[in-house]
């Protein structure tokens, strides 16, 4: 547990929040602000900064129960499908500091738009992009 950590608080029970799905590991509850109707929050109770931290058997863990609670949101609120995203530091939108995953349930027509295509590659750079990464990941 991490002092002022707001989602170890919740899983401390010390702060309220609408919890939808509870387990020994995982603790999942509507976020506060919402982008959609049901948008909630996956997160280990154990704390980690984020993603880079968690270990891989959390981060299966997480994402598993992140897509059981998009399928529950299509089942039970209408939902036609759902999103599955995690920002991890700053640079990407992370604002709480305890690794969570957003489950975003989208309806007919919403036009939700988080998805903005802009980057465009210069000439040779996606080819470089390619081995960069697959040298990384060796
Ligand atoms: P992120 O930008 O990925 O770090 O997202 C953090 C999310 O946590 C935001 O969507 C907030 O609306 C949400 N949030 C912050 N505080 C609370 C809270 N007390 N209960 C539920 N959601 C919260």
């Amino acid at each position: 547990m991490t002092e002022n950590c707001v989602f170890c608080k919740i899983i401390k029970g010390e702060l309220p929040a609408r919890v939808v799905y509870e387990d020994e590991d995982v603790m999942a509850f509507l976020d506060i602000n919402p982008v959609s109707k049901g948008h909630t929050l996956v997160v280990p109770k154990k704390h980690y900064r984020n993603m880079v931290d968690a270990p891989d058997d959390v981060i299966a863990k997480i994402y598993t129960i992140a897509k059981k609670i998009g399928v529950a949101a299509m089942n039970a609120l209408g939902a036609k499908g759902f999103n599955v995203i995690s920002n991890n530091e700053k640079v990407a939108g992370q604002e709480v500091f305890h690794f969570h995953v957003h489950v975003i349930p989208r309806y007919t027509g919403d036009e939700l738009r988080y998805d903005v295509k802009g980057y465009k590659y210069a000439e040779g750079e996606a080819d470089e992009v390619v081995k960069k990464l697959n040298e990384a990941l060796k």
